[in-house]
Parts: C-alpha cells; sequence; structure tokens
C-alpha cells in the first residue's frame, strides 16, 4: 500500500494537478512548508509586507475601499503597526452583502473569478470571489494544516461532516478519479441515526483511513454512541476536528474512545484554515501567511489570555480584498513560542458565534459552550440536549431521550440550580423531550440556539 500512495503522491497527484491546471498550488504548498518554520522576526516582516500589500491593493483598486478609507479619514500609508490597524473599519457580514459588486477589482476579467459562499445557518450568508491563486493557495494551506496531524497526499481519508455542498459530486471524471484515486469515506452528519453510525464504524475498519475529519459535535456523539453500546471503535492515527466548539470533554471523550490524538481546527468557508493544533496540542497555530488575524474588544486589542473577537484580513485575496472581516467566533492568545519551532502566532478557547449565547436575567450574556461544559458535561446521563431561548427570561431544554426515559427529578433540580446559578434566579425553564435533536441544515449541530440574543445584535 506504501508504494501505491508514494505513486499517487508523485505521479498521480502532481499528474492530476496539471491536468486541472492546479499545478501551481505545490508551490504555495512548499512555500508555507518553509515559511512556517521562518524566525518569528522574519515571519513577521512577510506578513507586514503581505498587509501592506493588501491595504494598497484595495485603496488604489477597489472603489469599496477607496470609499470607506476615505470616509475614515485614512490612507494606507498611515497603518503602520497592529494599533493603527484599529483605525480600519470593521468588514461586517451585512457590508458584503451590500457591497459585493464594489468590492471587486473592476478591472480583473469577470469570467476568471472564482464564485464562494458560506452556509449561513448560523447568520449571515455571504457571496464572495477570489483568483485561481487564493484558490491554489487555500488548498495548499489546507494540505499543510492536515499533515500536522499526519495525512499525507495520497493516503485514504474518512469524513463525518455535514454540509452537503462539500461532498464529491457523483460525475463521470468524479467516477474516474475515484477508481485511481483513494475515496473519502463519508457519514454525513445531517442525517445521523444509531445504524448510520454502526454502519460507518464498520466501514471505517474495512477501509482503515489513518486520518479522519469530523465536526467536533458529531465525532463526540459517535464517540459517545459506540462507547454507550459497548462496540469497539476504529482507531485512525490522527483526527481532525472542526466547524463546531471542541469541549474538552468532547475531546477526552474522543480521544478515549477512538485512542487516536484529537488536532482541533478553526476553519471557515471564507478563508479555508484559519488556524490548526500541531502535534503539540497547546492551542492553534494560525494560517498567518495568508491571513492577519486580530483579536478585539471594543475598540481595542486583547491582552494575552482575555477573550475577543476574531476579525481577519485575507493577505492573499487581491480580486475581493477582505479587509477588517468579523468572523462572528471569538479566541484569547497564547503567550510564549510553541516547541515545535514553529513562529506563527497561536490562539485558544475558540467559543462559539455570538448567536449562540443565552441571555441571562440580567441580560448577561452566557456562552453555549459554557453551559454545555458546565451544566451538561457534568451529567452525561443527560445524553443530547439543546437550549433553545425565544423569549427573554425563558429557556426550553430540548432532550433527545430516543429509548432512554426522560430526566428525573434529581436531574430536573440539577438543571434548575445549574440554569439559575449560570442565568439568573427566577430563569422560567421548560423542557421538550424528543426521539432526536436534528442537526442544522449545514449540518452543524447547535448547542444553544437563541433568537433573542439575534434580536440584541440587529
Ligand atoms: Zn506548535
Amino acid at each position: 500500500m506504501l508504494i501505491y500512495q508514494q505513486f499517487v503522491k508523485h505521479v498521480l497527484k502532481p499528474l492530476d494537478l496539471w491536468r486541472s491546471g492546479d499545478y501551481a498550488e505545490i508551490f504555495y504548498w512548499r512555500e508555507f512548508e518553509r515559511t512556517q518554520f521562518l524566525p518569528p522576526d522574519e515571519l513577521r516582516h512577510l506578513v507586514w509586507q503581505r498587509l501592506r500589500n493588501i491595504l494598497d491593493t484595495a485603496y488604489s483598486r477597489i472603489p469599496y475601499y477607496k470609499s470607506t478609507f476615505d470616509h475614515a479619514g485614512i490612507v494606507p500609508s498611515d497603518i503602520k503597526t497592529d494599533t493603527d490597524m484599529l483605525s480600519v473599519p470593521i468588514l461586517e457580514k451585512r457590508d458584503v452583502q451590500a457591497n459585493l459588486q464594489t468590492m471587486l477589482d473592476p478591472e480583473y476579467p469577470k469570467n476568471r473569478l472564482i464564485f464562494d459562499k458560506t452556509g449561513g445557518s448560523t447568520g449571515t450568508p455571504v457571496n464572495y470571489y477570489y483568483n485561481i491563486e487564493r484558490k491554489w493557495a487555500r488548498q495548499a494551506a489546507m494540505l499543510r494544516h492536515d499533515r500536522w496531524a499526519g495525512y499525507e497526499e495520497g493516503q485514504r481519508f474518512a469524513s463525518l461532516w455535514g454540509a452537503a455542498r462539500d461532498m464529491p459530486v457523483p460525475g463521470w471524471k468524479q467516477q474516474i478519479k475515484s477508481l485511481i484515486f483513494p475515496k473519502t469515506l463519508q457519514l454525513n452528519s445531517v442525517n445521523i441515526t444509531p445504524e448510520l453510525m454502526l454502519r460507518f464504524n464498520e466501514q471505517l475498519k474495512r477501509y482503515r483511513p489513518p486520518i479522519i475529519l469530523a465536526y467536533a459535535k458529531a465525532l463526540a456523539l459517535f464517540a459517545s454512541f459506540l462507547k454507550q453500546r459497548g462496540v469497539s471503535a476504529y482507531q485512525p492515527k490522527g483526527i481532525i476536528t472542526s466547524a463546531e466548539v471542541l469541549t474538552p470533554e468532547d475531546r477526552q471523550l474522543i480521544e478515549e474512545t477512538l485512542s487516536a490524538p484529537v488536532f482541533n481546527r478553526l476553519g471557515c468557508r471564507e478563508f479555508s484554515v484559519v488556524a490548526s493544533e500541531c502535534d503539540q496540542h497547546n492551542g492553534m497555530h494560525l494560517m498567518a501567511e495568508g491571513l492577519y488575524i486580530e483579536l478585539v474588544r471594543g475598540s481595542r486589542h486583547t491582552e494575552t489570555g482575555e477573550t475577543g473577537e476574531i476579525i481577519v484580513t485575507d493577505l492573499l485575496n487581491t480580486v475581493m480584498p477582505m479587509i477588517r472581516y468579523r468572523l462572528g467566533d471569538t479566541a484569547s492568545w497564547v503567550a510564549g513560542t510553541c516547541s515545535c519551532g514553529r513562529a506563527l502566532p497561536r490562539i485558544d478557547n475558540i467559543t462559539g458565534r455570538v448567536t449562540d449565547f443565552i441571555v441571562g436575567m440580567d441580560n448577561r450574556l452566557c456562552s453555549g459552550v459554557a453551559l454545555a461544559t458546565f451544566i451538561v458535561s457534568k451529567r452525561p446521563s443527560f445524553g443530547q440536549i439543546q437550549i433553545i431561548q425565544e423569549e427573554r427570561g425563558k429557556v426550553l431544554y430540548r432532550v433527545g431521550c430516543g429509548q432512554n426515559k426522560p430526566l428525573q427529578q434529581p436531574d430536573l433540580d440539577f438543571l434548575r440550580e445549574q440554569t439559575e446559578l449560570y442565568l439568573g434566579q427566577g430563569i422560567h425553564i421548560d423542557y421538550e423531550y424528543v426521539d432526536v435533536i436534528p442537526h442544522e441544515v449545514s449540518g452543524k449541530f447547535l448547542f444553544s440556539k437563541s433568537t433573542v440574543v439575534r434580536e440584541m445584535f440587529q
């Protein structure tokens, strides 16, 4: 098998990239493999060179940025330090929606633009464009970060993923390709049933992919199900979790059940991989050569360890620059250098989107992740549970109990006590028992859903 893998990596894959015109992806990948080990000052120099270039490009070529910079009274040459970036207006998702045409380089041939869009199930759907060079760089970045988890080009791959648009297209080209290249084994997390999970585990054992890529919560559900049933789980070499917040409890459950290390990742449709863990598992290294990341709180940057909103500037998308884009997730900086030798800065404590927070009695916002960590994970007997808020002062616990009995009195007492502790005295609690809690259309599982917090941010 190793010979076949080498044949795919060194012969078939380059040939396929050559045929599809994507051969330059390899050059980006080689560059990223090199730059990840640059000394910190050289890396910073590279990032700032690219940041200055994208600011200049945006101001000189893109009508939207010419107008917003002029309105803010700044020119790119004013931006000399990280703090100076705070004077550049933040780009909201709704700004991209409203200004799509004026955010494009008018000189760039329309027929060479690559169109893409976000899922939109957890926020505002966003349409955007990039060019072929950015596509190569995105794919190369993904490959670099996959390799940190032990993946090598040409290896088989399994995924527990949700968005239908990510599925391979079963066209004739794909079918021919699948005869030559290793296939991806997939369990769609939009539709998970006990039968499908058992079948997926059996398929994994036959197919033996070294790496599993999964939605964090969906894989935790899979691990918990196999553990409960006493079924021996397939043991891959590495696991990449993404798209959902990975709680420490879920990580432990997955690593224990599948006997493999978890490499957590922050990725998004707009920018592909944003940050991921190396084999030291101490925070996530940024994809810093392609993305300039800020963590902000109000009108300032956060200190190390302090939670802030993630603001992204794409350093390589010159046809539709995305400058200071509010991603919707929060994180904090990790201090010091990583023992892996990479100078790429690290972030940690990624928490869910602002819309996932629940509003407490005194209007305090409580992170759904915190509720999951501090309330539900203390009682594994709860199984699948979701907290929904549609009115101030009220929450609904939706419990996916399947064949199990609904919550017992001690469970209800515990939930009331903990809910009041985090959301305030006097909060009204309702319960709803369902067979299985459905995933969102995108396949993501939302632990907490609040329409109240959305109203607050509109
Ligand atoms: Zn590292």
